[in-house]
Formats: structure tokens, sequence, C-alpha cells
């Protein structure tokens, strides 16, 4: 198992720093971390740094930075996941699939019949959860949580949008409308030789998308996804999605990708 990983929210630079009283918390209370234990912070911004404990008090815990690299660990193209959220805790589960496949942005649908509302509180928890899942699957770009937008304005956002971020595929999950949906291996083939920069998809809620949501989504160019003969719970859905959209990207576990900031490469 790899070090356990402190989120600090100020840009890293080598030398002494104090974690941050929730994440000395953490280290000191429920990891049990003691002086000589090495640990990693991360930025969220792609950078982290390998660190050891140099003193603790009861609420304090000091750390030396040894060096810094920048290591995002996201998707290579940038994907967009819209997504009308399901109710409690399938929200985390929502959350933790889209961190750990390499999400950029997940946008919060509001479309026909969703049943949730994200209210403000409700973005704080997702915003926890991402770092929750950044600390767990070892990614130091965090996803940002995008502000709750009506289906059809986010639809007309994303084709002004799409014009200075071509090439890219917008695909809408939909199990229904049989002659408009294409199969998972047919879109793969459809976007073989191109390597995407910007990537949207959009996941409708437990009742489904609307069929008229959908032939909207089609009259925007948007292709609709048939991901097998289940029908999958929402954060299934953005599992299998956002993997198909790592397969677009052509995302691979890579150290060619980490710049040294600062000190050696531990
Ligand atoms: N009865 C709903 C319907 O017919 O759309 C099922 C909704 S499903 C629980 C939630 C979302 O996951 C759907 O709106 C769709 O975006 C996606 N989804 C689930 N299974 C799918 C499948 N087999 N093909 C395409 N999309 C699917």
């Amino acid at each position: 198992m790899g070090l356990h990983r402190y989120f600090v929210h100020q840009s890293l630079s080598p030398g002494r720093t104090y974690l941050p009283p929730e994440e000395a918390h953490h280290a000191l209370r429920v990891r049990r971390e003691s002086v000589g234990d090495r640990c990693v912070l991360f930025d969220g911004l792609g950078n982290e740094a390998p660190a050891v404990i140099v003193s603790t008090t009861k609420r304090d815990c000091e750390v030396e930075v040894e060096s810094i690299r920048f290591a995002p660990r996201d998707l290579p193209g940038r994907f967009t996941l819209g997504v009308s959220l399901p109710k409690g805790d399938r929200l985390r589960a929502v959350v933790e699939k889209a961190v750990e496949l390499g999400v950029h942005e997940l946008v919060p649908l509001l479309t026909e019949r969703s049943v949730k509302i994200p209210t403000d509180n409700s973005i704080e928890k997702l915003q926890r959860f991402v770092i929750e899942a950044c600390k767990q699957c070892e990614r130091n770009r965090l996803m940002e949580i995008k502000t709750p937008i009506d289906f059809e304005a986010w639809l007309a956002r994303v084709a002004q949008d799409k014009v200075s971020t071509n090439p890219g595929f917008q695909i809408i999950a939909h199990p229904d409308l049989a002659d408009h949906r294409i199969s998972m291996k047919q879109l793969l083939l459809s976007n073989s030789s191109l390597q995407p920069q910007h990537g949207f998809a959009a996941i409708g809620p437990e009742g489904g998308f609307t069929d008229e949501e959908v032939l909207k989504a089609v009259s925007y160019n948007w292709k609709v996804i048939d991901l097998g003969s289940r029908i999958l719970r929402v954060e299934t859905a953005v599992a299998s999605l956002s993997t198909l959209a790592a397969v677009l990207f052509d995302d691979k576990q890579s150290t060619s990708g980490q710049t040294i900031i600062a000190g050696n490469l531990q």
C-alpha cells in the first residue's frame, strides 16, 4: 500500500510546513502518524510532494517537503461528465467512480425526471468526496464540481464551447430509442483515428432522460450510446462511460508525464 496522502490547499514548496488542521487531525488521530513517518502531500492542482513528519503536538503536524513533481493523473484529454445525480449514499459512489476514472469536471444536470436538486450544502459534500477519492486513488488534480444546470441550457453551452475545442465527442447514454443508438464498439471504431481534446457525456436520472431530451441532444449532434442489454444504475453508468472515455483518450499508467519541479524524484 502507498503512503498516506494529505491535501494542502496551498502551493507546495520545499522545506517545512504544517498540515492544515483537518488533515493534521486525520494524520495524528486517525492514521496515528508520528515523527519520522513518511507521507505525500498534494495540492489539488496536479502537484504532489513526498514529505516526512518532523514534529507533532496534540493538534499540529509539521512536515518537511522533500521534492515536488507535477503528476495530475487525470485523463490526458479533457472529459466533462453531466449527470442527473442520485440521492443519498449513491452520490458518493458517483463521485468516487468519476474521480478514479479521471473525469475532469462533473456537471450536476437538472432534467425533467431529476429527483434531486443539488443545494450549496450537497455541492460542498461532493467536493469533500472528491478530495477523499483523490487521496485513495493517488490522483493529484481535483475533479471540478460545476454549478448545477438545466440539461437543455447545458447542451446549448457545450455547442458554443465545442467550436474552440474540436476534435472531441459528445455522447448521451440512453437505453431507449433503438433507431438512434450506437453500440460502444461502434463508437470506438468511429473514433479510432481521433485524438480527442475534449469529450462530453451525459447520464440521466433513475427514471431516465425523456425521449424529447435525447432528441434535443441528437439535434446538437450528440451520439446516443447503448451501454449494453442491462439497465445500469447511475453510478454504474458513470463508471462505464468514463471507462469508454479513457479508451477514447488512450489513457495509460505512465510516469513519463511527471515533471520534477523541485528536488529529486523519489
Ligand atoms: N428506466 C430508465 C430509462 O429507461 O432510461 C433507466 C434509467 S438508468 C437507471 C439511469 C441512466 O443510466 C439512464 O438515463 C442512462 O443515461 C444510463 N443507462 C443505464 N443503463 C443504460 C444502458 N443499458 N444503455 C444506455 N444508457 C444506460
